[in-house]
């Protein structure tokens, strides 16, 4: 066997952050274990290159659900980062923090130190500001987080629009309220996308001798001595291996791998894991339930010329467009998925907003292709999701088999709440689609076509047309009731020597886009191990 301090499986937005931490004092042997290849390609550092990796077998799990009953049984496409940065690698690079009251809300559930102003010193180690991003906070962290490189007419038009529509014109959505509409910041440097492998590892990869990072390993299962985690076994250049953790494991491989990988070590259900055949370390029921993702609906309409940049991104100017990347570093290559957003509620007695419109001055389809194929006529498209759902899913396992993946069960739709919401999101985007300056720049609705109006209307469309939009949280649950399988220090519960630090802990999905608390939650993480670790030396 090989021995380290710590093990963290998977080297995704939290388990880079976590193994930058951990491994900062020489003395701490840190491994790194990921599945998917090293992450250098350009396609990786490029923003506009999401379209080319959205399917990319190499650096993408590429899941799909189950059938999803109230979609029409139709199977959602999950796509998750399979490379060093993990989903940070793929994302859309969208920066949110989320509503300070998500965080409270944590803490209310029986968390403490996860409310907002707990967490929030841990958002601010991680981010340094370029430009004139939010010059409110200083920053000297390791991520970079900035402003649009390019202001597109047809974003300032959506964010006026929304202004008339009566929200407030926010320039900053992460400090902790979001209601109002405002452009999104981005985690991007220069042009350059940032993972947090790019952030927090690349800098000092190779040059501590105490931390290793292995690409390409599999890891089946943890391994366990008792109810204590001693180690991990991993699938490494077609040879079963096993490697060794003296202080702890740390699964860090996200929300839909996280519990896959508790159930396959024998920690879940015991009645389900008995099906399979797989002994019981500790019977946890509620991991892999809690599932929580955001249900996304897009509305799209033909623009004027100047109201998109499609067609800077196909024809001959595509090459010209891609010049100026190569020599800048700037323009429409340079953007995230989205550069503007309105937070709103879906009435008036939800307390603070719970939709989020996600605003994008170009269209594309897949049309048959693994790769996003800009549109060839300028238009515009805005997603809609509630960003706290009621309806709740579930990970579950189908096999004792570790390459085989489990099966994925959304239930998108499925509280009548939900439904409720999305229409109201809806007819609210539409409110702002007809209001100039915006509608002066819309030649007509292409999708779901202005024949859409009754409630009727809209769930047929959403049953028909709805996507994820890749923010699965919550199924290894932070808190102290019977389902919950971390404890508030991230520990696994019923066992010994194991942590969960990602995307997975969050008790309740947070109101936005979900790699900023994710970067957060492997900050906090690395700080509790390592006064957990300090304690014990003391005592
Ligand atoms: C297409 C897409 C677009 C998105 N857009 C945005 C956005 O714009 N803004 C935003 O905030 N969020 C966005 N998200 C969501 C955000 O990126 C995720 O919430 C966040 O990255 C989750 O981090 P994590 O650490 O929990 O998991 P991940 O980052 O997914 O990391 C898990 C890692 O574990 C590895 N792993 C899994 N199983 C194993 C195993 N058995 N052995 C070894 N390694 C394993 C994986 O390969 C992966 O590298 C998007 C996600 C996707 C997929």
């Amino acid at each position: 066997m090989n021995c380290y301090d710590y093990i963290i499986i998977g080297a995704g937005s939290a388990g880079c952050v976590l193994a930058r931490r951990l491994s900062e004092d020489p003395a701490t042997r840190v491994l790194l274990v990921e599945a998917g290849p090293p992450a250098d390609d350009f396609w990786i550092r490029t923003p506009a290159g999401m379209g080319k990796l959205f399917k990319s077998e190499r650096y993408n799990w590429c899941f799909q659900t189950e059938p999803v009953p109230t979609l029409r049984n139709r199977r959602i496409y999950w796509p998750r980062g399979k490379t060093l940065g993990g989903s940070s690698a793929v994302n859309g690079m969208v920066y949110v923090r989320g509503n300070r009251r998500d965080f409270d809300h944590w803490r209310d559930l029986g968390n403490p130190g996860w409310g907002w102003d707990d967490v929030l010193p841990y958002f601010r180690r991680s981010v340094r500001h370029a430009g004139d991003a939010n010059p409110s906070e200083a920053s000297h962290g390791l991520l970079t987080v900035s402003d649009p490189s390019v202001r597109h007419p047809a974003a300032l038009a959506f964010l006026e629009s929304a202004q008339r529509t009566g929200l407030a014109r926010l320039h900053d959505f992460n400090e902790g309220h979001q209601e109002g509409a405002g452009l999104l910041q981005a985690t991007i440097h220069n042009g350059v996308r940032q993972s947090t492998y790019d952030a927090f590892l690349a800098p000092v990869a190779g040059r501590r001798p105490n931390l290793e990072i292995r690409t390409g390993a599999h890891v089946r299962r943890v391994l366990f001595s008792g109810v204590a985690a001693t180690g991990i076994e991993i699938l490494l250049e077609g040879k079963i291996q096993r490697f060794e953790a003296a202080r702890e494991v740390v699964l860090c491989a996200g929300a839909l791998s996280s519990p896959h990988l508790l159930m396959l070590s024998g920690i879940g259900d015991a009645e389900q894991l008995r099906q399979h055949g797989i002994a019981t370390v500790a019977h946890v029921p509620g991991v892999g339930k809690n599932l929580q993702d955001h249900f996304a609906v897009r509305v799209q309409a033909q623009t004027t010329p100047g109201g998109s940049y499609n067609q800077h991104l196909g024809g001959w100017r595509k090459y010209a467009e891609g010049a100026r990347y190569l020599v800048t570093k700037g323009g429409y290559l340079a953007l995230g998925s989205s550069i503007a957003a309105a937070f709103v509620r879906s009435g008036p007695d939800v307390e603070y907003a719970d939709m989020e419109i996600s605003f994008r001055p170009m269209t594309f389809s897949y049309a048959g292709s693994s790769e996003a194929v800009v549109d060839n006529f300028p238009a515009i498209s805005a997603s809609v999701y509630r960003v706290r759902p009621a309806s709740r899913g579930e990970v579950a396992l189908r096999s004792s088999d570790p390459m085989q993946s489990p099966a994925f069960i959304p239930n998108y739709l499925q509280h009548p709440d939900d439904v409720r919401a999305m229409l109201a999101g809806l007819r609210r985007l539409r409110e702002i689609f007809a209001m100039k300056p915006l509608s002066s720049l819309i030649v007509q609705e292409l999708l779901p076509g202005e024949q859409v109006r009754t409630d009727a209307q809209w769930i047929d469309y959403m049953e028909r047309e709805g996507q994820c939009a890749f923010h699965p949280a919550g199924t290894c649950k932070m808190g102290n009731d019977a389902m919950a399988v971390v404890d508030a220090r991230l520990r696994v519960r019923g066992v010994e020597r194991l942590r969960v630090v990602d995307a997975s802990i969050m008790p309740v999905v947070t109101s936005g886009n979900t790699n900023a608390p994710t970067i957060m939650i492997g900050e906090k993480g690395a700080d509790m191990i390592l006064a957990d670790a300090a304690l014990s030396r003391v005592a």
